[in-house]
């Protein structure tokens, strides 16, 4: 019998599960905005490898937030961007799953802590 994967949410559940989270826990005057390139065609500037998620204010002032499933790997475009993050100091992290992209909103201080944890 074939081994089969847990269950996991596809990458716009887990978009749309993240930006609820920011609706529902966000701080003042921070952004949590999907940067439209999937499925996106004839605006100019569009970009493979743009991460899924623009975030702005906080304690980081701008960052972005590439997310993948449990199981996605990053794109050679993606990991290219991120590298230009590093260099002009913008915080850019790729994550998997549901979770670690509301752990970063939290360390980044765009949303209130979920119950139980440090502020
Ligand atoms: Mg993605």
């Amino acid at each position: 019998m074939p081994r089969r994967l847990p269950f996991q949410p596809a990458e716009t559940a887990i978009q749309a599960a993240v930006v609820d989270h920011w609706l529902a826990l966000g701080r003042p005057n921070t952004l949590v905005a999907a940067i439209p390139n999937a499925r996106a065609a004839g605006q100019p500037g569009l970009t493979k490898g743009l991460p899924d998620l623009l975030v702005l204010g906080g304690l980081v002032g701008v960052g972005l937030l590439e997310l993948k499933t449990l199981t996605g790997e990053p794109s050679d475009e993606q990991i290219a961007v991120r590298a230009i993050c590093e260099r002009a100091r913008v915080a850019c992290e790729i994550v998997a799953g549901r979770d670690a992209p509301i752990d970063v909103l939290e360390r980044w201080g765009v949303v209130r802590p979920r119950a139980g944890r440090a502020a």
